[in-house]
């Protein structure tokens, strides 16, 4: 079939919508009417080349849409199901899987860093030149076929909106601060970046009952916005922030401190802003080659804890349901997380948007 889609030829040049050829389902496969797509900074690494990748791909990793073709040998979906896409498939049966560690998953990691399916080839085409899927999701396009492993059905009465939402942000944040960093009531959190995942740790942090909430941004705009979503505080990014945070926690410095960017300065100024014996998460996906500094000597004497965490530590088949349903309990306010939609044709303003530091969320919608 002919498809719409955002196509990425090389970092550096805008995105440009063109018609493709995208292939049926094959085994396994899953074709899905996308009816949203988050603009997420990961798909933006692809264009300052930070993250390198096979070209040309179609980006595009935060979506949601409607299964309406389904290949040989798929069981868990059906035509007519609301699926949120899970970027970080998982086969059930390697080391990591069996050790609850889904979104570091063996099987998938390498075909999806090629850009391909899992059988080594790509669905996605134009004039006989293949074209590559980012996370074998490609979902900045109007259909994608999908791995029927990145499917997750929610109930039809979540927004198709909300649920693309769920596929990256929401369950990067969220689950960094619930899966990764158990977070307990009474804890101070400082969150540096207000982008859509630091706004959803904001999000879960308020949820595990954190009683202070300090965010960090560069952006005077985030503010308001980070309050919106349970920040209790909220400093400008600057010399003085480490010294702004030990003053709102008794002198000590934070028991989590959740890095939201990826920037090897930042994620050294982290570790200052957390306490002796604190936890810093590391959320933000730092370019691929750079290099951090993060000092032993401090590390051992004042007992703090490093770790990375990818996709929010999820098992999205568990995970994806449990945030649509705090979402419609109204604990999770995803629908505040949407700023402004966009359509297809105005992708490179979404990410001029995104960048501009105006907006928390913005989404294409089909
Ligand atoms: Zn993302
Ligand atoms: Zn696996």
């Amino acid at each position: 079939m002919k498809i719409q889609a955002a196509l990425l030829h090389a970092p550096g040049i805008p995105f440009s919508i063109e018609t493709l050829d995208l292939e049926p389902p094959r085994a396994g496969e899953v074709l899905v009417k996308i009816a949203a797509a988050g603009v997420c900074h990961s798909d933006w690494h692809l264009m300052t080349g930070a993250t390198a990748h096979a070209l040309p791909v179609v980006p595009g990793h935060e979506g949601a849409g409607v299964v309406v073709a389904v290949g040989p040998e798929v069981s868990r979906v059906r035509i007519g199901d609301h699926v949120a896409l899970n970027w970080a498939p998982s086969c059930g049966n390697c080391f990591y899987c069996l050790h609850d560690r889904p979104s570091l998953c063996a099987t998938y990691i390498e075909p999806i860093w090629a850009g391909t399916m899992i059988d080594g080839t790509t669905r996605l085409s134009k004039g006989g030149v293949p074209v590559y899927h980012f996370s074998a999701l490609a979902c900045f396009a109007d259909h994608a076929v999908v791995p029927e492993a990145s499917c997750v059905p929610l109930d039809n009465s979540v927004p198709l909106t909300v649920a693309a939402l769920i596929g990256c942000a929401v369950t990067t944040g969220v689950g960094a601060v619930l899966n990764t960093a158990h977070v307990t009531p009474g804890s101070s959190v400082a969150v540096y970046g207000a982008g859509g995942v630091g706004l959803s740790i904001i999000m879960g942090a308020k949820l595990a009952g954190a009683s202070r909430i300090i965010a960090v941004d560069t952006h005077e705009a985030k503010g308001p916005m980070a309050q919106s979503f349970g920040a209790t505080d909220f400093l400008m990014g600057g010399t003085d922030t480490v010294a702004s945070i030990r003053k709102m926690t008794e002198g000590r410095g934070a028991d989590f401190v959740f890095e939201a960017i990826g920037l090897p300065a930042v994620q050294e100024e982290c570790l200052a802003a957390a306490r002796p014996g604190g936890t810093i998460v590391l959320a933000g996906v730092a370019p691929m080659g750079s290099g951090t500094n993060l000092p032993g000597a401090i590390i051992t004497r004042q007992e703090k804890t490093i770790t990375g965490t990818y996709y929010g530590s999820a098992n999205p088949a568990r995970d994806f349901p449990l945030y649509a349903s705090l979402y419609q309990h109204g604990q999770l306010d995803l629908d505040n997380l949407i700023s402004r939609t966009y359509r297809l044709d105005q992708i490179n303003e979404a990410y001029a948007d995104m960048l501009s530091g105006e907006i928390a969320r913005g989404l294409v919608v089909f």
